[in-house]
């Protein structure tokens, strides 16, 4: 239901009076951080827009066009991707062929209803030919037509398609939207979910793949374990947090989400002597004893250093020393005093 998307109130809103006043465009830039639920509110809209007894903007729920929406398989609504066309295709940028398939799609009336909805995720990974090829439609669109890009930055798109869009922005949701989804969907986790949706940072599908994600809590546990070893003045966790990284090579932005909630619920806690807003709330004891610790300025400059290895870890740099040196700089800052000078 158009209803249940979790936040994203304004954008609902609007959509929704666009379709009641049916003043609905030809194209829109959903526009976003990966998992906001961009995706979720264009799979809504598709559905309102085509349902076939829609009251104040939301849709039936039960009618034929209804049900074959949320079954994903409703013939005037389809997911552009590379594949959709040619299943030998392995890049996951919008090609250009793509775009001109859908074109050819685009001109054939609609099959089960009155209108057509094309959703394009990762529109912004478009070329200059794959866009121009697209402006072609966005200037003369067939009546029916709805196109909705979906993009994480929209300065990617030509000034030309910008023009012919309606542009609708999706902040991160707020923490306790999220909370208040997982204990509904996910009634098995509620110790967990303060510090899931603290992590998600505002994104209701990364929350969805963090409670989905088996390894996540272990995670976690072996980073805490880590930290305390640490304040304990062990060099010995220094290197136990260097093998972590080593071995979480993979999920390194995951690794590094954890840590910057971990060190910012240390500097709430070192602040305000509670634990009432952490994000780890389901660990507030370790918070405090580990809080109680260190120095109080110790938990910025623990984030000021997670904040310049993030950068690193991007740049191509030896995954390893990087690693080693983050573990070698937080062990410094816990126990005031560098080994180096
Ligand atoms: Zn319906």
């Amino acid at each position: 239901m158009f209803s249940n998307v979790v936040g994203h109130e304004k954008v609902k809103s609007v959509l929704a009076a666009s379709a009641l006043g049916n003043r609905v465009g030809h194209a829109y830039v959903f526009e976003g951080p990966q998992g906001v639920g961009r995706l979720t509110m264009a799979k809504a809209f598709s559905k309102l827009l085509l349902c076939e007894n829609s009251s104040e903007g939301e849709p039936c729920g039960v009618c034929k066009s209804c049900s074959m929406c949320q079954s994903g398989n409703h013939p005037d609504v389809q997911i552009i991707t590379n594949q959709l066309y040619d299943a030998t295709k392995k890049s996951t940028d919008v090609l250009v062929d793509t775009v001109r398939n859908m074109k050819k799609d685009v001109y054939i009336k609609p099959y089960a209803s009155e209108r057509k909805i094309y959703i394009v995720p990762r529109a912004d990974t478009m070329n200059l030919h794959a866009q121009n090829s697209l402006l072609k439609v966005l200037e003369e669109p067939p009546e029916y037509c709805t196109i909705i890009l979906i993009a994480e930055n929209s300065n990617q798109f030509l000034p030309t398609i910008l023009s012919r869009v309606v542009q609708l922005s999706f902040f991160p949701v707020q923490n306790s939207m999220i909370e208040e989804y997982l204990r509904r969907e996910f009634p098995s986790m509620q110790d967990e979910v303060p510090a899931i949706a603290a992590m998600s940072g505002g994104c209701i599908g990364k929350a969805k793949m963090l409670v989905e994600s088996e390894n996540v809590m272990q995670l976690r546990n072996e980073l805490f374990a880590c930290v305390t070893g640490m304040v304990k003045k062990g060099s010995r966790a220094a290197y136990d947090l260097m093998l972590l990284l080593k071995r979480n090579k993979d999920d390194i932005k995951l690794v590094m989400d954890m840590l910057r909630e971990l060190f910012r619920d240390l500097m709430f806690f070192c602040q305000t002597g509670t634990c009432e807003k952490i994000g780890n709330r389901d660990r507030s004891a370790e918070i405090q004893k580990i809080g109680s610790e260190i120095y109080s300025d110790v938990p910025v400059k623990l984030l000021e250093i997670l904040l310049k290895y993030d950068d690193y870890f991007l740049k191509n740099i030896s995954y390893a020393q990087i690693a080693q040196c983050m573990s070698l700089e937080f062990w410094e800052v816990i126990n005031d005093r560098s080994y180096r000078s």
